[in-house]
């Protein structure tokens, strides 16, 4: 075993998956699929710089304020992006380079499987649905207890009691909500459906809304697979970095404990890695 794989959390699930992803420098790369002009291999690179500025400075901030044990989290992540390198790649999500890479290697796994789907659905669409558990949000402090993996089993079961059992493709992204200082998390599920407006209304019944002008369920048509790489970002990186500085501590110390591969929700397929690429397979 390598060294430095005791920096590693112990996710229980996705191990192989996991280290298979990080040692295919490919996806650390440029070309297929294409993330957008935001998100290439030097604008991650660049953006980790900007991370380890922001997480020593938090430090050193909480640790003058008496909060050693916060502190010593922060230093600890600053250390690990740091050495996150070729062939000894950290694997951990508020690494804006791993985390790219997951995105990448989940992307093209998915247009693959989508394409092979759609075959067998004929007058069936793709379509991305955007859905908000609006009575579900965190605080920066909150965000601590964040437990994804009861999120995301949350959601299942409430597609299952909702009658829902198709193929579905899911994400969950965590928006920061400046006007209430909370983090939202919701998800983008992309999915196939003969009746946009049919599906959506079955949605609204799982998401309902608080307060008029809510839209805590929407299903978008979707007119090639372009959405995916906004589907799997996990977080909003670049409006995060313009708009809470201050939070984003908290959530890069919430991201650390998630298995990158727990963000996804998928519905009767189920994930595995070959020669350093994912694949999806239904379940029958
Ligand atoms: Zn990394």
């Amino acid at each position: 075993m390598n060294g430095h794989r005791s920096n590693r959390p112990s996710f229980k699930t996705h191990v192989h998956v996991h280290e298979e992803i990080l040692l295919n420098e490919y996806w650390f790369g440029g070309g297929r699929p294409v993330m957008g002009k935001q998100f290439t291999a030097a604008k991650a690179a660049e953006r980790r710089i900007t991370l380890l500025g922001i997480l020593g400075r938090a430090a050193r901030r909480h640790r003058k304020l008496g909060d050693d044990r916060l502190g010593s989290r922060l230093e600890l992540l600053n250390q690990k992006l740091k050495a996150c390198r070729p062939q000894h790649r950290c694997g951990s999500l508020p690494c804006p380079e791993c985390s790219r890479a997951f995105q990448r290697a989940k992307v093209a796994g998915q247009i693959i499987a989508i394409r092979r789907l759609k075959g067998t659905r004929v007058g069936k669409r793709v379509v991305m649905a955007n859905v908000i558990p609006l009575w579900m949000t965190y605080s920066p402090e909150q965000l601590t207890h964040l437990d994804v993996r009861n999120l995301n089993r949350w959601l299942k079961d409430a597609l299952t009691r909702g009658g829902f059992k198709r193929v579905m493709l899911g994400s969950v992204d965590f928006s920061w909500e400046a006007d209430r200082g909370l983090y939202q998390p919701h998800w983008h599920i992309a999915m196939f459906t003969s009746n946009r407006e049919a599906l959506q209304r079955r949605l609204k019944l799982i998401f309902p809304s608080l307060a008029r002008g809510d839209r805590p369920a929407v299903v978008s048509k979707s007119y090639s697979l372009g959405f995916l790489p906004y589907k799997d970002k996990a977080v909003k990186i670049v409006e995060l970095l313009r708009n809470n500085r201050r939070g984003l501590p908290y959530l890069l110390l919430a991201l650390d404990r998630l298995d990158p591969l727990e963000l996804m929700v998928l519905m009767r397929l189920r994930v595995s890695a070959q020669n350093g690429e994912l694949q999806f397979k239904p379940i029958r």
